[in-house]
């Protein structure tokens, strides 16, 4: 288990497993496409909301802060998130006590976005925990974009190509990230009818993966090796 350094105002010097058991980590739920409740003890943050018609069950989570990575209807229906939270929809730093969120310049497309347009990554720090969100990225990462992205801990990476990077850009996008959890998103299911790729694709480049209903993350503690994928469960409400 690597070790995070507790953040200041937690006092010191607890074992991993103690910060964990006080329920000081984070959850990370998915509800389809590029959407995920990151909750932590003080707030909920909503990334990526979608349109009534996507085909996935809406979630319904009164949210604190919603991150809008581009302004396509998969992306920023953020007038369907309950509640009256916050929107993070542009580069640069923006701060709410205990979290950060950093928006990085990228693109939808190979091009610079002259087809599809502009794409902000997002990096959210909370509890000593960095998640990045790459949003609909469409192009692997030049190395002043990663040095901007930094250190990862878990990785949110698009991976259904046609409006994306497709899975085998994916794994090259997660080998330059390199964080220890991989989390897949914005692929087809059963679900929706856009022309992009199954997960299956992905997962067949990777040895082995994990299926889980949701990602704990107690705080201080991450796991042993880097890449590891972990395909998250549709949530329920
Ligand atoms: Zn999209």
């Amino acid at each position: 288990m690597r070790k995070i350094d507790p953040p200041a105002e937690s006092g010191g010097s607890l074992p991993a497993n103690q910060t964990a058991a006080n329920g000081s980590g984070i959850k990370i739920f998915w509800y389809g496409q590029s959407c995920f409740l990151i909750e932590t003890p003080g707030k909920k943050i909503i990334t990526d909301p979608f349109y009534n018609q996507m085909g996935y069950p809406m979630p319904n989570i009164a949210s604190d802060i919603v991150t809008v990575s581009h302004q396509h209807g998969d992306h920023n229906a953020v007038a369907t998130v309950p509640g009256q939270p916050q929107v993070v929809q542009t580069t640069g730093v923006h701060t709410f006590d205990g979290i950060s969120i950093t928006g990085i310049k990228s693109f939808h497309d190979q091009t610079k976005g002259s087809q599809r347009g502009k794409n902000i990554i997002f990096v959210i720090q909370a509890k000593g925990i960095r998640i990045c969100h790459l949003g609909d990225l469409g192009h692997l990462l030049d190395q002043p974009t990663l040095k901007e992205i930094g250190e990862v801990d878990v990785l949110l990476l698009p991976v259904g190509g046609y409006y994306t990077i497709d899975a085998g850009e994916a794994k090259e996008v997660a080998a330059q990230i390199n964080p220890y959890v991989v989390v897949p998103m914005h692929y087809k299911t059963e679900y929706i009818r856009l022309p992009i790729s199954p997960v299956t694709e992905f997962l067949q480049l990777y040895a082995n993966y994990s299926k889980q209903k949701q990602l704990d993350l107690p705080a201080g503690k991450l796991p042993d090796q880097r890449q590891q994928v972990v395909l998250l469960e549709l949530a329920s409400q």
